[in-house]
């Protein structure tokens, strides 16, 4: 389609006529493909009835093709100067709203009191600023939204961290930290040729769909979250002197000890060969150890 935002010339003269170059620090890669774009709303099975969060719309170009399928779009835009492009941009689309917030700042409480009363289907969809993807994820897992799913762009080596399998280099506490909430799947890969301008990466769209319950029943998920932490400080150490490193108090030892003989975890393996069922073993049987 010639009036598409996401052509190089097209957006090449919408950057020309507001005299705006993309601001680094804001993680700006504008895309310049459609069929990408187009594969990204298709990834979320966005239709008539979702209703699609979108992060960081830069000059419009995703949101103008999430705007085609689906029923409402609420994309969070924290560059003032792009305010007035957007409203330009995506003056034929009627069910669109922009919101000038930081993303990690919504509060998403009032937000959803606000705007999500009628929603029956919500996902996420963006093209994630880099700088910041893990945080945004987080923030997103963490909030009161509803979220079905999330369809996102961002670097190739962050999404296979959070799809890694265990005993994988990629494999990590941000890989378990997603796969706790998370059914984690790489949908494409993207090369950095398409983005204006060019980041020095290429990227990935993942899909994470939110599980109903997490793979495994943990009696205290702060203390999972910690013991997966502190099993990842060093690598190439055993679990067992990453645990008693964060124990750190020599009478703990013993009790360190007794957990480890409650699960069928043998504590000379290195974290990174751990599922997330056995770090949960773990952490039941630490439930009462002071980490
Ligand atoms: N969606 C556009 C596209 O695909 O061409 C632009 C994507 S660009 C990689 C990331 C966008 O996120 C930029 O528009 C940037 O200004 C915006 N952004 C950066 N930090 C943000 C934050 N904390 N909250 C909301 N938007 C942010």
């Amino acid at each position: 389609n010639q009036q598409d935002i996401a052509t190089p010339s097209h957006t090449n003269e919408i950057l020309n006529k507001y005299n705006l170059s993309a601001k680094k620090s804001l993680g700006q890669n504008f895309i310049i493909d459609t069929n990408i774009l187009r594969n990204i709303v298709k990834t979320a099975a966005v239709d008539e009835k979702t209703t699609v969060i979108e992060v960081g719309p830069g000059i419009g170009a995703l949101t103008e093709q999430i705007a085609k399928e689906a029923k409402e779009v609420f994309a969070f835009e924290i560059d003032d100067r792009l305010l007035s492009v957007l409203d330009d941009t995506l003056s034929p689309y009627d069910n669109v709203t922009i919101l000038h917030q930081d993303i990690l700042k919504v509060d998403f409480e009032s937000f959803k009191e606000q705007y999500l009363e009628d929603t029956t289907r919500l996902v996420v969809i963006a093209n994630l600023p880099y700088y910041i993807t893990t945080p945004i994820i987080m923030h997103l897992i963490e909030s009161s939204l509803e979220v079905d799913e999330m369809v996102l762009m961002m670097q190739k080596e962050v999404a296979s961290r959070l799809e890694a399998k265990p005993s994988t280099k990629a494999y990590g506490s941000l890989s378990i930290a997603i796969q706790y909430y998370m059914d984690v799947e790489v949908a494409f890969t993207v090369p950095r040729t398409v983005f204006m301008p060019q980041p020095n990466v290429d990227s990935a769209i993942i899909r994470l769909k939110t599980l109903k319950e997490p793979p495994v029943q943990v009696k205290n998920e702060p203390l999972f979250f910690k013991i997966v932490r502190a099993s990842f400080v060093q690598r190439r150490k055993t679990i067992w002197n990453n645990l008693k490193k964060a124990l750190d108090d020599k009478q703990k030892e013993q009790e360190l000890k007794e957990a480890f003989q409650k699960t069928n975890v043998d504590s000379s393996r290195r974290g990174e060969s751990l599922t997330i069922e056995e770090f949960g073993q773990l952490a039941d049987a630490l439930v009462t150890c002071n980490l």
